[in-house]
């Protein structure tokens, strides 16, 4: 049974799942990294879909049953998941440490059927529908009160975390907001009690004026490398319209959402030879009351603007890195913008 365990020190949970040693990463450190291995043994081929929990949804031929093949994207929880829906909340504490049961949700995103394509050689069409899926998934996860962030991230490549080849993303909702994003909602709210405008609105000005940074543009989306990256050519995506929560983008903005996610990919690709990554999509938490705290949310539609943060892994993160929370960033991010605009996709 997984719990969180809170570091007085840190300030921080911390999800302690020993039974994920269990997953099969764990069996294939030495691994291929870049290969997707037999689809006999993959649980999210098609073929194989009772090696995986019951779906929670899939985008399937209507004539087809759940389970069964003739699906183009399933979402099914997480075989060995870091959080369980069905252990209730509690919390507790263990003299100076704060404990909180395993309750959360751990869902995989299967993005294709196919196994030869990853998020970057979809069509645009399914890529849309990928991102339109995880909107319907978000959506649905924040009804359940209990859970106070809902995180979607994808782990590209074994490096980056990634435990199966098979092109997929994950959701996890857990039942408190992460430091980091309690830090980033702060700075968001404060920039707006200060100024009135939104950060990342007045960032995305700033970067569209000075254009160096910038990746990719569109009508909808920006595409930049931040100007204090932490890691070599970490990239934004942010919509250039101010928006608070992923949920509410519309399908033609999910679609133009995908038609950029896919072309910075595509560059990411090509300059630095198809590196693992991670990408963490930011959206504004589920806006329940807070006890003791009322008015807590009050500004955050205005205040709050969602983006994707996508991270190519090619450095590890070191014990100064570790010790500080600081970064070395070897590569400027205006030299890593000019390399990502330069090459042909
Ligand atoms: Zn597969
Ligand atoms: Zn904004």
């Amino acid at each position: 049974m997984s719990e969180l365990r809170y570091d007085p020190i840190r300030k921080s949970w911390v999800i302690i799942a020993a039974e994920r040693s269990l997953r099969p990463s764990d069996h294939l450190r030495s691994g291929p990294v870049h290969e997707h291995g037999p689809t006999g043994s993959c649980p999210f081929c098609p073929g194989n879909e009772k090696s995986t929990p019951p779906e929670t949804y899939a985008l399937r031929k209507p004539e087809t049953l759940p389970d069964t093949p003739g699906w183009q994207i399933r979402v099914v929880p997480n075989k060995f998941p870091a959080l369980d829906q069905s252990v209730p909340l509690q919390r507790s504490n263990n003299g100076l440490y704060d404990v909180t049961s395993g309750f959360g949700v751990h869902e995989v995103l299967v993005e294709t059927p196919d196994a030869d394509r990853q998020m970057d050689t979809l069509s645009l069409r399914h890529l849309g529908d990928v991102f339109i899926a995880l909107r319907g998934r978000i959506e649905a996860l924040k009804m359940d009160r209990r859970l106070h962030y809902i995180m979607a991230f994808k782990n590209y490549g074994r490096e980056a975390g990634a435990s199966l080849f098979h092109s997929h993303s994950q959701i996890i909702g857990i039942p408190v907001i992460p430091n980091l994003i309690s830090a980033e909602l702060a700075s968001f709210r404060e920039h707006f009690r200060a100024v009135k405008s939104c950060l990342m609105c007045d960032i995305i000005s700033q970067e569209a004026a000075d254009i160096r940074r910038i990746v990719a543009e569109s009508k909808e989306f920006i595409s930049f490398v931040p100007y204090s990256s932490g890691l070599p050519f970490e990239v934004r995506i942010a919509p250039k319209a101010h928006s608070h929560d992923f949920v509410s983008a519309t399908d033609t903005v999910l679609r133009s959402f995908a038609r950029i996610v896919r072309e910075t990919l595509r560059r990411l690709k090509k300059v630095l030879d198809d590196p693992p990554y991670n990408f963490v999509l930011h959206t504004s938490p589920p806006a329940h009351d807070r006890a003791g705290k009322p008015g807590f949310w009050k500004s955050i539609e205005q205040d709050y603007h969602w983006y994707l943060e996508l991270v190519p892994r090619t450095t590890m993160i070191a014990g100064f890195e570790w010790g500080t929370g600081f970064y070395i960033n070897t590569t400027r991010p205006e030299d890593a913008a000019a390399l990502l605009r330069s090459v042909d996709i």
